[in-house]
């Protein structure tokens, strides 16, 4: 996290290039910190204590290798009472819509389908609607050539977002297949948000391999992969849209990852830390929002996600 002209808190999202900063080494928390970050589940239901428990369905942060993100950046974590002292914007009045502003088109060969990644976020962030406005050109954004791929600059996107935003939006993320940049002094980035802005703006031009001059040889599991990666990267900035910071207590899809392959290897559920937060944002069903992921996963093709759905779908109801 870092701030922004001192006024707001902007996360700098999936950085690459980030330069590397002297720091102490990570530690890779046990069972009794998992806990602890959870917070106490005395006084819940016993399906919800199950839900936030731990379980061998959620996996060890893995020790962060030279170049990863927890190698270079210093993450203080956030504990469920943490995320509740930080009093998050949590949907209530009329703020209860997520948007999704697509910008410039998106060449269906290289991009998974708006719609469908509306159907995603819409089941990852259940029972929350969410409404995908008509894409645009957006208005008089700095660009730059590097590498021979033209890039946006983020902040002239995210204010354009902040001028657009709708009266009952409770966030707005822009998308674009355009590659962004934050700044002269950064080569490019995945993804910027301003947390309290409600504002956030994402780039899905480095997830087709042929960014990198990749070839396709199988379409259909590049197809699975591109959505997967943008359906992570959608439901991660919007967790930051909730006032969830990176987490650093279980490998979930709130750590931050510093190159594709650190994210790739993320999962793209949420650990018991950050769905514990979640739930208090939105306050789902779990076993009704579990369901509604299994029939998307299913529905696309992601057969290991549907599969661990299912399991925490049993654990939740006791069997
Ligand atoms: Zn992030
Ligand atoms: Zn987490």
């Amino acid at each position: 996290m870092k701030h922004w002209n001192g006024l707001n808190w902007v996360l700098l999202l999936l950085l690459v290039l980030a330069g590397s900063v002297a720091m102490a080494r990570f530690i890779v928390p046990g069972k009794t910190e998992r806990q602890n970050a959870v917070g106490s589940l005395s006084g819940l239901s016993a399906d919800m204590r199950r839900t936030f428990s731990d379980d061998v369905a959620f996996s060890q942060i893995p020790k962060p290798g030279p170049g990863d993100w927890l190698s270079s950046h210093k993450e203080e974590g956030q504990t469920y009472r943490q995320f509740v002292s930080s009093r998050p914007n949590i949907p209530q009045g009329a703020r209860r819509k997520l948007y999704i502003q697509p910008f410039g088109k998106f060449d269906p060969e290289k991009a998974p389908a708006i719609k469908v990644l509306r159907e995603y976020t819409e089941a990852y962030y259940y029972p929350m609607q969410v409404v995908v406005l008509p894409s645009i050109e957006p208005p008089h954004i700095k660009s730059r050539i590097n590498g021979g791929k033209k890039q946006w600059l983020t902040t002239d996107l995210l204010n354009a977002l902040e001028e657009r935003l709708p009266t009952d939006a409770y966030s707005m993320l822009g998308l674009t297949m355009t590659d962004l940049y934050a700044g002269e002094a950064w080569n490019f980035v995945f993804g910027q948000a301003r947390l309290r802005a409600r504002v956030g703006v994402f780039s899905f031009a480095r997830y087709h391999p042929s960014f990198q001059g990749g070839e396709v040889k199988d379409k259909e599991a590049v197809k699975r992969l591109v959505l997967k990666r943008a359906a992570k990267v959608l439901t991660h900035e919007t967790g930051h849209m909730f006032g969830v910071k990176h987490c650093v207590h279980y490998h979930c899809n709130m750590n931050g990852a510093n190159h594709l392959q650190e994210a790739d290897a993320s999962p793209i559920h949420l650990c018991p830390v950050c769905l514990r937060k979640l739930h208090l944002a939105v306050r789902f069903d779990p076993v009704a929002r579990y369901e509604k992921l299994k029939k998307f996963y299913q529905k696309y093709g992601l057969k290991e996600e549907a599969a661990w759905v299912e399991k925490r779908i049993k654990k939740i109801e006791g069997k």
